[in-house]
């Protein structure tokens, strides 16, 4: 007999089925473990009885991942140790259940950095965060989640716990490169390979300082412009601004946070970019050397240079942050308005390099105007080619015409070079767009990984497959 227990009251259970995207699950129990080894348990038994077990986080997926198709849900949120804090080789080892934001205020206050910043780390887990290869604002300058992890202990769905470890030298040629460094295969994985159940991720030294703010342009056109040139200068020898983040806030997004913004928003706005800057106490990377940088930069860039907001203070820089959350979370809810109805809200998640952005947010436009539906809030991750496009639909008949557009624009995407699927991953609502990207023989290799590590496909079934 197991020494595990299930909740199988569907009260509870209801509780747990879905996730951000809505996406309607079910499950016939709810199981809560607390070591590594009941989760090895868990598995051994639910793979020999061929019962699917979805892990989930803290269901801020936007992609239905975490909403579990029938079978067991493995909630994570029970393991939430942090294991070490190592000061003199710069990384943290832990559990997956804890908060993404009090594992970084944790490893804040040791005078480290962890940096990957999802706009819902206040919402998510640190272990969703690596099932999902999170990225977040900080990504431009810091890459994605994938490039903090070292080593990670996963339970495969026959319950063999694995232990895999980056490895840290510069030449390697064994066999095909994604099978180079084992860790890659599972964060991002969705659920789908196995079960993360601790994690070691690499480490910063702290940033010394920096500032954030809010640069306003009177078309969205100017501010792509805008944007294309940050990059530009990032390759000179000498740039001038060096930026950690860069998004946008588009008019229609602009109008979502203006009720309640402490800072003044001009009316005249139709596009923003939020940003921050780190600095040092050195004087050519100091504050004052590069606030006049940004002031000129964006002068020379056609901004609303003198309604430009910066924020040095941490409540500020706290309150940006707040207000850039907003855009989505108030999607969400508007979205959620209308499910009943067949519609809900519709978010894209493409990116294309940075010098096709013109090129792309035109021919959105253009399609959007054809087919006559309402404009989507245009926000998000614009430093790394990466708007978000939400759509309200209202009922089914709207949310089909919307799929239509989004589906003739993902196609555009791949031909400027760009993916499908930039950080919330595939999960379920995702599928269908996975064969503009790679042909089905590419996309079979792929299953046929899933199929030797899950032979009997019980791990987060209907994710990504
Ligand atoms: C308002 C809002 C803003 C967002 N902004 C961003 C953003 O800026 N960047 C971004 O990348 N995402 C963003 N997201 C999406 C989401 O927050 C991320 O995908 C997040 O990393 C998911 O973490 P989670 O703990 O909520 O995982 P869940 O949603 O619970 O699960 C996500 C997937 O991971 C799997 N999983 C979870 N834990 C484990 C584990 N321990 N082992 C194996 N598999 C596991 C689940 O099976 C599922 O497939 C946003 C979501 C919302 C609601």
């Amino acid at each position: 007999m197991s020494g595990f227990s299930l909740i199988t009251d569907q009260d509870i259970i209801k509780g747990f089925c879905t996730d951000s995207s809505n996406y309607p699950g079910h499950a016939e129990a709810l199981i809560r473990p607390k070591s590594t080894a009941e989760v090895s348990e868990i598995l051994k038994e639910a793979n020999s009885k061929k019962i699917p077990v979805t892990a989930i986080g803290n269901r801020s997926s936007l992609t239905g991942s975490a909403a579990a198709e029938g079978g067991w849900i493995l909630d994570t949120s029970q393991m939430t140790k942090i294991i070490e804090i190592n000061q003199g080789e710069k990384f943290a080892l832990a559990e997956p259940g804890m908060m993404l934001s009090d594992f970084k205020k944790t490893i804040l206050d040791e005078g480290l950095f962890y940096a990957p910043d999802p706009t819902s780390e206040k919402e998510c887990f640190f272990g969703g965060s690596i099932a999902t290869n999170a990225s977040g604002s900080r990504t431009f300058k810091y890459g994605s989640t994938k490039k903090y992890v070292r080593a990670l202990e996963v339970v495969l769905a026959s319950g063999e716990i694995l232990n895999i470890r980056r490895l840290n030298i510069e030449k390697n040629t064994f066999g095909y490169l994604p099978f180079q460094n084992m860790v890659d295969i599972f964060v991002g994985s969705e659920g789908t390979l196995g079960i993360i159940t601790k994690a070691e991720v690499e480490l910063l030294v702290k940033p010394e300082n920096f500032f954030g703010g809010m640069a306003f342009f009177k078309t969205l056109s100017e501010c792509l412009d805008f944007v294309v040139n940050v990059r530009k200068n990032l390759i000179n020898q000498t740039p001038t601004i060096t930026p950690r983040a860069v998004e946008l806030f588009d008019h229609l997004g602009l109008d979502i946070i203006r009720p309640d913004s402490p800072f003044k928003i001009p009316a005249n706005a139709k596009a923003a970019i939020f940003f921050e800057q780190e600095y040092t106490s050195d004087s050519n990377n100091g504050c004052e050397a590069l606030l006049n940088n940004w002031l000129s930069f964006l002068e020379s860039n056609k901004a609303l240079v003198d309604d430009t907001i910066i924020a040095e203070q941490a409540k500020q820089q706290e309150e940006l942050r707040r207000l850039r959350h907003k855009v989505p979370s108030s999607l969400f809810e508007e979205g959620g308005k209308y499910t009943k109805e067949g519609g809900g809200k519709i978010s894209t998640d493409w990116s294309v390099p940075i010098n096709r952005i013109h090129e792309i947010i035109d021919f959105a436009k253009k399609l959007k105007e054809e087919a006559r539906i309402e404009d989507p809030v245009i926000y998000g991750h614009i430093g790394n080619g990466h708007p978000h496009y939400n759509f309200i639909s209202k009922n089914a008949e709207q949310k089909k015409q919307i799929l239509e557009v989004v589906h003739k624009t993902c196609k555009r995407v791949i031909t400027l070079g760009g993916t499908i699927a930039a950080e919330h991953g595939i999960g379920k609502i995702k599928k269908d767009f996975m064969k503009y990207q790679y042909p089905e023989s590419i996309i079979k290799s792929m299953k046929s990984l899933k199929q030797s590590l899950d032979p009997n496909n019980i791990l987060a079934p209907g994710n990504i497959f």
